[in-house]
């Protein structure tokens, strides 16, 4: 076996139907006393049922968490925080929502709970993003990492089926990349091909029926894995082409993952012939990229840029700009082979298999 480096990060993980109802004392093991609650202005309804849960110790809620954290947003909360003495932040939502508690705890120092409600899994990772005059800035810091994390797979029972498919495309696309990782070891090697296992088997179930509870703890339980990968190593060219595509073209994040997946697949794959077997046996055997873009089309996601806003004239500027920087991909990465793979992924096209 080679030789690798594995840190261990400091966070708690309660998970559990129902594991909600243990938040007050997550908050008291922090020692915290006031709590501000972070949400969107979509889940208030879920923020206000953490108020009551929390009772005397819930200062307040900020609910105008929004999508690649604006920096006056993030302002504006840890503001709303320092006024009410808050000493910790309860985030209930998706990546955005967590993302706006990283944005306060990156300055402010306060301690993060996370209740994730999507697959996206930020919360397992110590990456922040704030955007400022337009330009998302990404980073890496130990402080904005949560330090208790509650899942309850009976909050993902609202999700639209929508958000529910491509946040867990998007998880998986964690678990793929860490495969093929520079920085790759055996333990995130095993929680990612067991992430991809339980995401690809539990999201049809949950996406046709709401309701099977089993199937959302196992998707729920495969984004944690995918989120602890995503938070251990490093990533490649399809995150790149996903931050270059987000950042440029303003596109849904998740939708924009599951779009690209296959395709980044299929660049890669006589590349990483390991990553690719461990991706084949998570799916039962079919081809790694065409694997997950029939998953992808059984799921009814979108299965092109085109139909989720990308500009047609603006895929020659999307792999320069991915390009521009050379980064880590297990495949050389060149403007031509880039566009093309760009070009497939606009048009929807199912991959070709090896
Ligand atoms: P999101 O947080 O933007 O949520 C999308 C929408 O779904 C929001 O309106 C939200 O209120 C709603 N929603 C969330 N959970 C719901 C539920 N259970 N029921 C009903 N509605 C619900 O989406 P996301 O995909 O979770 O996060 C995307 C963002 O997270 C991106 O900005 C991305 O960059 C970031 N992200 C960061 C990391 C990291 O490590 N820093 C990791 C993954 C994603």
């Amino acid at each position: 076996m080679k030789s690798f480096v594995y840190q261990n990060l400091p966070m708690r993980v309660v998970f559990g139907d129902g594991a909600i109802s243990r938040l007050p004392e997550e908050v008291q093991r922090l020692g915290a006393r006031s709590a501000l609650v972070l949400c969107t202005e979509h889940q208030r309804a879920s923020a206000e049922r953490v108020t009551t849960l929390l009772g005397e110790r819930a200062a307040g809620i900020y609910d105008r968490a929004q999508m690649h954290v604006p920096i006056e947003t993030a302002q504006e909360a840890r503001e709303m925080a320092r006024r009410l003495g808050a000493d910790v932040c309860v985030a209930i939502g998706g990546g955005s929502t967590i993302g706006l508690g990283k944005a306060i705890a990156l300055t402010s120092e306060l301690p993060i709970v996370a209740i994730p409600t999507t697959f996206a899994g930020s919360e397992m990772t110590p990456i922040y993003g704030i955007t400022e005059n337009r330009l998302k800035k990404t980073g890496r810091d130990a402080r904005v990492l949560p330090q208790s994390v509650i899942y309850d797979p009976a909050l993902t029972s609202t999700l639209p089926p929508q958000i529910a498919a491509t946040s867990g495309i998007n998880a998986i696309a964690h678990a793929v990349e860490a495969l093929y990782s520079p920085d790759a070891n055996p333990i995130t090697t095993l929680m990612a091909e067991e992430s991809i296992r339980t995401l690809s088997q539990s999201l049809p179930r949950l996406v046709q029926h709401r309701d099977d509870t089993e199937a959302a703890s196992t998707a729920l339980y495969g984004a944690w894995l995918a989120g602890a990968c995503l938070g251990a190593v490093g990533m490649a060219l399809h995150h790149k082409l996903c931050h270059t595509l987000g950042g440029t073209f303003n596109l849904p994040h998740a939708e924009m993952h599951t779009v690209v997946l296959p395709h980044s697949i299929a660049y890669n794959r006589a590349a990483a012939p390991e990553a690719m077997e461990r991706i084949s046996r998570a799916l039962g055997g079919a081809d790694p990229a065409q694997g997950i873009y029939d998953l992808a089309a059984n799921l009814g996601t979108p299965l092109s840029l085109r139909e989720i806003g990308m500009p047609e004239d603006g895929l020659e500027t999307a792999a320069q700009l991915a390009t521009e920087n050379p980064y880590y991909n297990p495949q050389p990465i060149d403007r031509a082979s880039i566009l093309e793979l760009l070009t497939h992924a606009y048009q929807g096209k199912r991959p070709s298999s090896r």
